[in-house]
């Protein structure tokens, strides 16, 4: 018997990267309309873990009504010999794998942002309990992972527990990512790569390195190092960095070649501090995007929960439907949070000085490694919602980006001044039997040649009478 006949529902690799619809669920975990939902994974003592324990705090998925949205939260406490604090994150982003296994279940974006949806018909076989989702998981960890020695799970649907521990997950989180800063990527001689999001783009691979933390926001290089050293042939593996072709766009010789191999030939070619030539893709689960906007010449910011419109009029998941499925996008480009407080943050593009606009929530987040020369000149929602806005705003505070429009202006006339020659209310043309009528029109020219109808009628003539 499969380590799964004893289950309602079935599981396997073939349910990844199945989506389900908010007409076909039956209830949805976390998401974006619940403010509240984590996953957390930790290491602890071989004395602490009861192993093989799924517990269910608040309401199971038999007592939940249906068609409606829950606060979520799972907790996976993890033991064993070899298992160190380092692989927390790492234990956790499987999370999201597994659960992605099981038949009508799906699980998206990762940490404080999850979103899960069960759908109807599985609910309907029997998939009615927290219960068996944890079995679920714990088998396929224990499977995949024989470092974990013991292993109990979770789950927490009361709204009150919730809240409260999705605050202290969210300082875990930041603990974690502050133990990776400080070392640089020229200092290390491999980089990590992840594909654990090719279910959902099957062209994407992220390259993890130390100034460029993963899309997703959850896996480390030193996330990276750990996984690759416990399970080799995983999603998770090393990228000997190669040749070092150019510092400025921060292009490998060896990231090129495993980009290569692992989008089949689709990418050949990655940029690592650049929005724009050859981006790093992005899968789905990125925590944000940086948007190009041309109006300004700048690069705007949002994050998965801002729930508004950003000041180009359009709103995340409508910028993420551009930005996704392991994608090259010229000025589309998934990051996550922790890459914002990186050295290398967007380097080729200009950092911090090229970007113009973000949500005030992140902007608060990242605030301390913001240049201080430049902060107060990156606009919020709250001081522009238009692009007109945010042209007035970048001027008023002198926003590096303005040199950039006045050496773009100075290189334009230079190149082609242009005189105005004609202009009028109504100016009829007649050519080729038609007759055209531009309605207030300014006509502009490179050059202008001044000549008589007669010295021409000449010139024809003698032109001519020389045949
Ligand atoms: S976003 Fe990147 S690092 Fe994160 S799970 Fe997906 S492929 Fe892996």
């Amino acid at each position: 018997m499969s380590m799964f006949g004893d289950m309602p529902v079935d599981v396997g690799v073939i349910y990844e990267g199945e989506r389900i619809r908010r007409k076909d669920m039956y209830i949805e975990l976390g998401g974006p309309d619940v403010k509240e939902k984590f996953e957390l994974t930790r290491v602890k003592k071989m004395e602490e873990v009861d192993d093989g324990k799924i517990a269910i705090i608040g309401p199971d998925i038999k007592d939940m009504e249906a068609e409606k949205s829950y606060p979520f939260g799972i907790i996976v406490e993890v033991a064993g010999a070899k298992l160190e604090p380092d692989l927390e994150g790492v234990v956790e982003r499987r999370i999201h794998e597994y659960c992605n296994y099981i038949e009508g279940f799906m699980h998206l974006n990762q940490r404080y942002d999850i979103w899960l949806r069960l759908n109807k018909k599985s609910f309907q076989k029997g998939l009615d309990s927290f219960e068996i989702v944890g079995k679920i998981l714990y088998r396929l960890f224990k499977s995949a992972l024989p470092i974990i020695e013991k292993m109990q799970i979770t789950f927490i649907t009361n709204p009150d527990k919730v809240k409260e521990l999705y605050g202290e997950a969210l300082q875990i989180y930041d603990a974690r990512d502050a133990k990776a800063r400080g070392l640089k990527d020229e200092e290390v001689d491999k980089f990590y790569g992840c594909v654990l999001c090719q279910s959902f783009a099957p062209t994407h691979a992220c390259i993890i390195t130390p100034q460029r933390f993963s899309n997703c926001g959850a896996i480390s290089w030193f996330d990276g190092r750990a996984a690759a050293s416990i399970d080799p042939k995983g999603p998770l593996f090393a990228v000997e960095k190669g040749e070092l072709i150019d510092s400025e766009k921060g292009e490998y010789s060896g990231v090129n070649e495993v980009v290569k191999k692992k989008s089949l030939g689709e990418n050949t070619r990655v940029w690592l501090y650049t929005a724009f030539g050859y981006p790093h893709t992005s899968c789905g689960c990125f925590e944000g995007i940086a948007f190009y906007i041309p109006e300004v010449d700048g690069l705007g910011i949002v994050h998965r929960g801002f729930k508004g419109i950003t000041v180009n009029g359009l709103s995340f998941s409508s910028l993420a439907d551009s930005t996704a499925g392991g994608r090259q996008i010229n000025g589309f480009h998934g990051i996550s949070i922790e890459y914002m407080r990186s050295p290398k943050f967007l380097k080729t593009d200009g950092g911090w000085n090229r970007v113009v606009w973000l949500p005030k929530e992140v902007k608060e987040r990242v605030k301390s490694f913001i240049p201080a020369e430049v902060v107060d000149k990156i606009a919020t929602e709250e001081e522009a919602t238009t692009i007109d806005e945010l042209k007035a705003f970048l001027k008023a505070r002198d926003h590096p980006v303005v040199q950039r429009w006045k050496a773009e202006e100075v290189a334009a006339e230079e190149e082609a001044p242009m005189v105005p020659v004609v202009s009028a209310s109504t100016l009829p043309i007649t050519a080729g039997g038609f007759k055209i009528i531009l309605k207030d029109a300014k006509i502009y020219a490179k050059k202008v040649i001044v000549r008589s109808v007669k010295s021409e009628k000449q010139e024809k003539g003698e032109g001519v009478a020389k045949k």
